[in-house]
Parts: structure tokens; C-alpha cells; sequence
């Protein structure tokens, strides 16, 4: 059996190829036919290129139906595909290509110049923004539409993600076939995809979650996706009465919320919304079902292990929890100092094993052995704990944990407290140098538009909630709270730019 992801993926195409399998923003449909032809071309025009197995093909480009074939077409040719964020400068990209020793690199034709300089051995190739120009659609147009996927083993690489890391230096997540494969068909089945589902795609597709967990799972159930280049709330309100799901990042169901067309008709055909990347608050999570019907469905997940748990989709989807382990995929607490397994109600690292964890960090055999326990499971770097009904709670980044005076204080509780005031639109909480504790606990909070709040009245609100050590030092107020584009807190900007708060000893 070829274990090549696609090939899998294939079996479970429609048998009616001309089934529509992606619409564009302009209403193009492209059926599976013209799928299979077009990244069969895009898998050829590479081999010819002398791109061979596991030979790495990097790629910054923007998001195009183009962009989606081409991965296709790397993962049919037995190459690793190594997706790359559109916002990186030459001197990030640098770092990846010097890294990763890719055979190809493919960019935008505006890029080509400085890629050219910084690619070394590799060829360079580019694919227009949107699509419709560059040299490797010269070489594609030109390449036959029929192509047998190179075979692979399980455990070949499939791509290679480099994660953006809070510290040190970006690593590159080796994902399997099998890696990719497993998790495809876990989520297909826990979310109950069928041949008729229509997902709304306005992710990126340089990272996991839009290129796998939505692209892969549509893939595996034969379903389609309308295909949009990025996020625009009202163009996304336009497009649901086509969609029968969403996944989503939970800035795109703040961004849906702010908007009046969001109602309980426009959305009542939907079967599901799913949300993941970063924490959704319990907020926008009760907000959202009480305007349209819907309990947000969320899961968790990271690059290097795809998703590793749900909220059910039959059954209670409780807000602030990330649900149970997906099938074949184990998951434990464990204690950060003692190393044993803890019980329920417990704060701890999460650990997770199974076939969607991946092979190890590109070249870094030591820190992929300081990361992995003997038995095999992986260290995610999350803290976590499961609740008495199994509900997996993510309290916090291992990284975020802030010790205070020698006291764990876990951020998440404490936003948690925070976001219950009216006023409060979201909060980060983070650890800045504290001249007494080490660490001094502050809190950085956006209010609601039109609503203001001074340090003394938040202070004052969490005294009786919170135990004093936990309890925020100071408070700064902000329009918004530094995002990425997966709607993640970048709480090392705030570090940074809070770092001095506490020098004054009186502060
Ligand atoms: P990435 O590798 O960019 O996908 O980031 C993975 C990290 O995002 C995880 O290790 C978690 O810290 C965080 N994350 C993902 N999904 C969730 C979620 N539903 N709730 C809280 N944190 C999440």
C-alpha cells in the first residue's frame, strides 16, 4: 500500500469526479477532476525540476488556489513541503532556507530578486499573488495532467512547519504522511464531515491549521470548501449561506460579532463552527450561541502534533475547555517537578502520544530527545488539566506560567477573573522583573469600546476572587492586544515593552 498522504486521501474522492472541490472568491468552481490534474501538473513540473523524495520545496507566497495546488502536487511527488509566512522578511527567510536546504524555493515575482540572494544551492521559482503569472506556471502549464504519487513509507516526510517558538531559534516540525493522514481521518470522523459538507476556508494556508486541519479533513471526506484569500468579516457574513462550516481563529467570531448582519437566519443552515489556534474566550463563546443559536465547537491543537483534542460534536461543548483526546490519541497531565501522572482537577504539563505526533525538529536531534519522554509521549509545552468529566482545560503556556515570590501564578485564571468585568473587552496577564519577587504580575487590558476602567477599580474587583499573590500589581489599558495573524497574544511584545514597570522598587 502507498502510504503517500494523497494517495490516501484520494480513495475517499467522490466517484463523480466533476463534484465540485473548491470555489473560488470570484465563484470559478474547480471540480476534483480539475484538482487531480492541475497538482498532478504542479507534482510533474517539480519532479522535472529535480525535486526527489523528501527533498524540501519552500514556499512564500500568497494564498491562491495556485498556492493550494501546488502543496498538493509536492505532497503527490514524495517531496517535504516547507510553507512559509507571507509576513517574513528576507532576513527571516533566510534563516529557514539556510536551514532547511530546500531544492526549490517558490516566491512572488516581486521577491524573486532578494530570494535569488539569500537561496544558496536552491532554484528559485515564482507564483504571482494571485495566482495567474510567474515561472513555475510557465513550466505547469506545460506539464502532463496525469501523475502516479511517488510511494512513501508512514513515516517519510510529508512537510516541514517551522513553529514561531517564544524563544530561541524557529525549529522545523518534521510531519509524517502518516502524521497528516491520521489526523485527517480522526477529525473527519469526530466532526462528522460528510460528502455535502462545504467548509468556508479564510485561513492561511502557511500554517496548520488552514493547510491541514481544514484542507486535509475536506480532502478526506470528499467535501469542498469555498476558498477565500483572507478574513474579511462581511465578506465572510456573504459567503455562509453557501458554507455548511466554518473554522475559524476566535478573532474571526469576535470580528463576526461586532457585525449586525451576524443572525440566528443568516447562519441556520450551518451544521458547525469550529474554532482553535489560541484560547476562545467564554465570552464570545456564550455570546455567540445566545445571537445565533451555535455553541462554538473548539479543539486544540499545535503544529508539531496537529489536533490532539475536541469538544464533542454530539454532546456538551463547554466553553473555556478544549474537550477530549481525538481517536487513537492519548493525552496525560503530568507534575512539572515530580514527572508523575497527575489526577483530575491537577495543574500540569500535557503530554500527548500517538500517530499524529511528529517525527522530531529539522536537525536538532537534541532538542527533539529533550522534548519527547521515554515511552514516547511528547512534551506540548501547554499546561493543562482535566476535569472530572474529562474536559481538557488549558491553563497556560509552560513559558507564561509567571513565578511571583516564589508562587506559580497561572495567567489564564487570572484573565479568566478579569474578562467577567463589564468593561472588559480582553486581558492579557503576564510576569514582568520584579525588583522583590522576580516576577510581578501585570495585567494589560483592552476595554469594551466607549467603556473605561482605572488600576485601582480592577485591582480592587479581584481582591475578593483572587488570592493575593496572584492578584495583578499593576494595570495598563490598551486599544487592542497585540495579535498575530493566528489571533495569538503576543504576550513577548508585552513582556517587552512592560519590561521596565517594576524598576522603580516603589512601583
Ligand atoms: P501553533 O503551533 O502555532 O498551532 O500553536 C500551538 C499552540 O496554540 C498550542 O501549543 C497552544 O498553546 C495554543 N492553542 C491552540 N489551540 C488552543 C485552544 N483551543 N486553546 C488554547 N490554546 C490553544
Amino acid at each position: 500500500m502507498n502510504n503517500n498522504l494523497f494517495s490516501i486521501l484520494k480513495t475517499n474522492f467522490p466517484d463523480d469526479l466533476t463534484t465540485t472541490f473548491l470555489q473560488t472568491r470570484s465563484g470559478r468552481h474547480i471540480s476534483y477532476a480539475d484538482m487531480l490534474a492541475r497538482s498532478a501538473q504542479y507534482a510533474s513540473a517539480l519532479r522535472a525540476l529535480g525535486v526527489g523524495p523528501g527533498d524540501r520545496v519552500a514556499v512564500q507566497v500568497q494564498k491562491s488556489t495556485e498556492a493550494l495546488m501546488l502543496y498538493l502536487g509536492a505532497i503527490r511527488a514524495g517531496a517535504a513541503f516547507l510553507p512559509l509566512n507571507t509576513a517574513y522578511t528576507s532576513a527571516e527567510v533566510s534563516y529557514f532556507l539556510g536551514d532547511a536546504e530546500p531544492r526549490v524555493v517558490v516566491c512572488s515575482p516581486s521577491k524573486a530578486g532578494d530570494i535569488s540572494n539569500i537561496a544558496g544551492e536552491a532554484r528559485v521559482e515564482t507564483l504571482g499573488d494571485d495566482g495567474t503569472s510567474g515561472s513555475l506556471l510557465e513550466r505547469v502549464d506545460a506539464a502532463p495532467t496525469a501523475f502516479e504519487e511517488l510511494p512513501c513509507e508512514a513515516d517519510d516526510l510529508a512537510a516541514i512547519l517551522y513553529t514561531s517558538g517564544t524563544t530561541g531559534r524557529a525549529k522545523g516540525a518534521m510531519m509524517t504522511h502518516l502524521n497528516l493522514s491520521s489526523n485527517a481521518e480522526a477529525l473527519a470522523v469526530t466532526w462528522a464531515f460528510t460528502a455535502e459538507d462545504r467548509l468556508l476556508h479564510a485561513l492561511p494556508i502557511y500554517h496548520t491549521h488552514g493547510l491541514f486541519t481544514a484542507t486535509n479533513t475536506v480532502l478526506q471526506a470528499g467535501a469542498s470548501m469555498i476558498f477565500l484569500p483572507r478574513f474579511d468579516a462581511e465578506e465572510v457574513l456573504e459567503r455562509l449561506p453557501q458554507a455548511t462550516l466554518m473554522m475559524g481563529v476566535p478573532t474571526f467570531y469576535s470580528r463576526l460579532l461586532a457585525c449586525e448582519g451576524l443572525t440566528r437566519d443568516l447562519v441556520k443552515h450551518m451544521r458547525v463552527f469550529i474554532s482553535g489556534s489560541a484560547p476562545l474566550s467564554p465570552d464570545i463563546h456564550r455570546e455567540f450561541e445566545l445571537r445565533t443559536g451555535y455553541a462554538i465547537l473548539e479543539r486544540y491543537g499545535m503544529t508539531e502534533t496537529g489536533m490532539i483534542t475536541s469538544n464533542p460534536y454530539d454532546g456538551a461543548r463547554r466553553a473555556g475547555t478544549v474537550g477530549f483526546p481525538l481517536p487513537g490519541i492519548e493525552i496525560r497531565i503530568v507534575g512539572a517537578e515530580s514527572g508523575e501522572k497527575l489526577g483530575s482537577g491537577e495543574v500540569g504539563d500535557i503530554e500527548v502520544r500517538g500517530p499524529n505526533v511528529f517525527k522530531g525538529y529539522w536537525q536538532m536531534p537534541d532538542k527533539t530527545a529533550e522534548d519527547f519522554r521515554e515511552d514516547g509521549f511528547f512534551v506540548t509545552g501547554d499546561l493543562g488539566m482535566i476535569d472530572e468529566q474529562g474536559y481538557l482545560n488549558i491553563v497556560g503556556r509552560d513559558k507564561d506560567l509567571i513565578i511571583s515570590g516564589g508562587f506559580n501564578v497561572y495567567p489564564a485564571e487570572i484573565e479568566a477573573a478579569i474578562d467577567e468585568l463589564p468593561a472588559v473587552a480582553e486581558s492579557a496577564v503576564i510576569g514582568v522583573p520584579h525588583p522583590d519577587f522576580g516576577e510581578g504580575v501585570m495585567a494589560v487590558i483592552a476595554c469594551k469600546t466607549g467603556e473605561t476602567l482605572d488600576e485601582e477599580a480592577v485591582i480592587a474587583s479581584l481582591s475578593d476572587t483572587l488570592a493575593r499573590f496572584k492578584q495583578p500589581k499593576r494595570v495598563a489599558f490598551v486599544d487592542a492586544l497585540p495579535r498575530n495573524a493566528m489571533g495569538k497574544i503576543q504576550k513577548n511584545e508585552l513582556r517587552e515593552r512592560y519590561a521596565a514597570t517594576f524598576k522603580d522598587p516603589s512601583g
